[in-house]
């Protein structure tokens, strides 16, 4: 069985370390000024060539998104920062539309390009024709169940292509969508979108603007356009025998902790699969994990459907398990204890948990200590504190808690 891709979305430096940690083969990051994702999840070109080295050193590609739909004014400045990208060794540059392909391919010939999902590639001659154009992998349209994908893995099999399997989704095609810019201006387009589609909404009539009338389903808010998240845990040898290349998990702008989560989950996935081959079978434990993350419910999206919709789920606002409590930021062998960088409130004596690449450990909590050795009864966001664990436990290692 050949070995897919497991490809992790690092909206920073820190995202991008914690997918290294947890198993990703590649990462992908939004490049400055030319990414589809809001500018706190760009990476500066310092950052993004200091990613590429560490990621490289483990043998993990770097890819960047340049996948802004550019207009005039945004040429000048691509051409100036793709050759920039280029030299900080990324290993292919992802884009959305043929006018930063042509861009690309007078000042960085030699770098890769993917064509980002925004393109809405759907077809064999639409992937036969970007073929013609040099591009090397295609992200498919979410749109795709995996008998069309397979047909055009079948009919262009020299094609990468690269699939979405778990994360957030869109009600609009592709993400092709006005309601975050005409709610509060925030376009998704730009990528910026704020999810209006998951609001609560109610019904005025425009005499009783005080008095609005609740959209219920099942005693709660009907959340009308709000799709369920994707999740293809459950039927990774479904999606590997359609023959993708790389498996994509979305979320630039989610937390570190997310990202631990799910490359960790994933990655055993996959290992095991790979193992075992037909005797896999998806753990529980995998899908209680993924539970522990901020979602809206899963969904298998459009990978098995007739029907070209999305699912929604009335009855479920985001749900998450767990919340992250803190990061290691270095181990002491002669005392046996971690230093912790805390991105939470967290009390002494409560329950936390260290994610480590191969399992859970539960972490001694009853003292808290400051840098100066006094003992806390609590700690709280960016203070530093130390905890004893007994085994070398990596720098990056995520700490959750339950959510509160
Ligand atoms: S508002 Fe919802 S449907 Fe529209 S782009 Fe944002 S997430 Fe997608």
């Amino acid at each position: 069985m050949r070995k897919p891709e497991l490809l992790i979305p690092a909206g920073n430096l820190e995202k991008l370390r914690t997918a290294l940690l947890y198993g990703a083969d590649a990462v992908y990051v939004g490049a400055e000024g030319l990414s589809l994702r809001a500018s706190s999840s760009e990476m500066s070109l310092a950052d993004l060539a200091a990613g590429v080295k560490e990621a490289h050193a483990k043998d993990v590609k770097v890819y960047a998104a340049a996948n802004t739909f550019a207009r005039n004014s945004d040429l000048d400045k691509a051409k100036i920062i793709i050759p920039e990208l280029a030299a900080t060794g990324i290993d292919a540059l992802i884009v959305s539309e043929p006018g930063m392909l042509r861009l690309m391919r007078n000042s960085a010939p030699h770098l890769p390009v993917h064509l980002s999902t925004q393109a809405n590639t759907t077809n064999i001659e639409s992937v036969k024709f970007w073929k013609d154009q040099g591009v090397q992998r295609i992200i498919l349209a979410r749109e795709l169940n995996l008998k069309e994908i397979g047909e055009i893995a079948a009919a262009v099999p020299d094609m990468e292509l690269e699939i979405f399997v778990h994360g957030a989704m869109c009600m609009a095609y592709s993400g092709r969508c006005y309601l975050s810019a005409f709610r509060n201006r925030r376009s998704a387009n730009e990528g910026d979108c704020s999810q209006p589609c998951r609001w609560e909404y109610a019904l005025h009539e425009s005499t009783r603007p005080y008095d609005p009338l609740i959209l219920q389903e099942d005693e709660r808010y009907s959340y009308l356009l709000s799709s369920k998240d994707l999740c293809l845990i459950e039927y990774l040898p479904e999606v590997l025998a359609s023959g993708v290349t790389s498996l994509k998990i979305e979320g630039r702008m989610k937390s570190a902790y997310y990202v631990a989560v799910v490359t960790r989950a994933y990655r055993q996935a996959l290992d095991d699969l790979i193992k075992q081959k037909e005797k896999y079978q998806c753990r529980q434990e995998w899908i209680d994990e993924l539970g522990t993350t901020s979602n809206r419910g899963y969904t298998t999206g459009f990978a098995f459907a007739e029907e070209k919709i999305n699912e929604t789920n009335p009855g479920i606002k985001y749900v998450q398990t767990h919340e992250p409590a803190g990061i290691v930021l270095r181990y002491d062998p002669v005392k046996k204890r971690m230093l912790i960088g805390i991105r939470n409130h967290i009390v002494a004596g409560s329950r936390l948990e260290l994610l480590l690449p191969d399992k859970t450990v539960s972490i001694d909590t009853r003292i808290l200590r400051n840098e100066d050795g006094q003992s806390l009864t609590e700690a709280n966001n960016d203070q530093r504190i130390y905890l004893p664990v007994e085994k070398e436990v990596p720098v990056g290692a995520i700490l959750r808690q339950k959510a509160k």
